[in-house]
């Protein structure tokens, strides 16, 4: 086999189906979030895509927090959990998720998308006859991780609640079950009925399972996600989460009971066999999970911006998808003219915004997927909204009449 030619082919169908990806090159700006520096040019640009949701990654506590557990620990954990890589900070971090879902214990692994993967392939392989009942629009990590692990899977339609019934009603009452899904889908911005979900788990005899990688930080008085916002975490077996997007920094974790917890340390490969993650990185995340304990003012900031963007974009006759959350999807419809869009943001008003096309949505459906941060400020939000007016009359792309609203 011709081996680069392969791989150089294989690239080339995704550059003439339009699905090749371009990465925007940026160095973030220490304590200037939202503004960075595009590599290879001048001009600093306002990042209106992230998933530093509250601008937790720039933030002075978290920032300290990381220098003096580097000075303190230096740079590597030097191991896996297992052989010389478990830490002070690891366990303290640990300690601090369980309290913040309200949960006996918790566990970190190197990743989101790590923690899904590990989790569910775990549950999945190990527990003899499960079934796992997952939500159509899951996250790629929770896909990989049931299809790992060789469990029997029934995938329900998105947030139906009476499709999931339907296939809980078809398994026998005592086969194990797990329902799989997120509190807030990423893509639309949309939320899960969450204590509708646990009232069927508990009808029909399943465990549940939570990713609030979308939420933790940002919902709940003190940032436990969705599940602590409708008083529901001590109905969910497994809550998972992210240290990467509202925390600021990197890492996963699942929480859970001392059992299920113990249960997954004990045989999942992907927490085993891996170093674990760097003390300075445990540490800021710590910060940044106990910051937003304390303080609501970064979410209220947010909440603030979301609204705004949200009126201003009504006003301008704008599309965007209208949801409960922090993730305002502008519907552009058209690939080709959602990356010209976002191109021209880049290029000529200094905003980025990466232009989500298929296969990430549905054809048809493409979008910029705006999220606002608690620092983004009034001129930002105005600069936004004219620039996104102009290209919107350029494109000759449909507005929505206001009564439709
Ligand atoms: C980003 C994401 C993950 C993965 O989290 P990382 O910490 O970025 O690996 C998991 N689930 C969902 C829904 C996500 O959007």
């Amino acid at each position: 086999m011709e081996y680069q030619d392969f791989f150089r082919r294989a690239v080339q169908d995704l550059r003439e189906e339009g699905n090749y990806r371009v990465f925007a090159e940026l160095e973030r700006k220490c304590g200037n979030f939202p503004e960075a520096r595009l590599l290879g040019q001048d001009n600093d640009v306002s990042i209106w895509c992230s998933n530093d949701y509250l601008g937790m990654g720039q933030h002075p506590k978290v920032l300290s927090a990381m220098h003096a557990a580097l000075d303190r620990c230096g740079a590597g954990a030097g191991g896996t959990r297992n052989i010389s890589g478990t830490s002070l900070e690891h366990i303290e971090l640990e300690r601090e998720l369980g309290d913040l879902h309200g949960k006996e214990a918790a566990l970190l692994f190197t990743s989101g998308y790590v923690s899904n993967w590990s989790a569910l392939g775990t549950l999945g392989a190990k527990i003899p006859d499960l079934v796992i009942l997952s939500d159509a629009l899951n996250h790629a990590s929770m896909i990989e991780g049931i299809r790992h692990s060789g469990a029997q899977k029934r995938i329900w339609k998105h947030n139906d609640l009476s499709d999931l019934e339907r296939h809980l009603a078809l398994l026998p009452l005592e086969q194990p079950k797990l329902i799989a899904f997120e509190s807030v889908y990423s893509m639309d911005g949309d939320i899960a009925p969450i204590a509708e979900i646990c009232d069927l788990a508990d009808r029909y005899g399943a465990m549940t399972y939570l990713d609030e990688v979308h939420a933790v930080g940002l919902y709940g008085a003190r940032g436990g996600g969705i599940s602590e916002q409708e008083g529901l975490a001590d109905r969910l077996t497994i809550i998972e989460g992210t240290l990467g997007k509202a925390f600021g920094v990197a890492g996963g974790y699942i929480s859970g009971s001392v059992e299920v917890v113990d249960f997954i340390r004990s045989f999942s490969s992907g927490f085993i066999f891996t170093t674990s993650l760097p003390p300075a990185v445990a540490a800021g995340a710590r910060a940044a999970i106990q910051h937003l304990k304390e303080s609501d003012w970064e979410r209220q900031m947010q909440r603030r911006n979301v609204k705004s963007v949200r009126a201003k974009l009504d006003a301008i006759g704008v599309p965007h998808i209208d949801n409960p959350s922090h993730i305002i999807p502008v519907m552009v419809g058209d690939p080709v003219k959602c990356k010209y869009i976002s191109d021209r943001l880049l290029a000529e008003h200094g905003i980025y915004i990466q232009p989500i096309n298929y296969p990430t949505v549905p054809k048809g459906t493409e979008r910029l997927r705006i999220t606002p941060s608690p620092v983004h400020s009034a001129e930002d939000i105005a600069h936004l909204i004219d620039a996104l007016e102009a290209l919107w009359a350029e494109c000759a792309l449909a507005r929505q009449p206001l009564a439709a609203q």
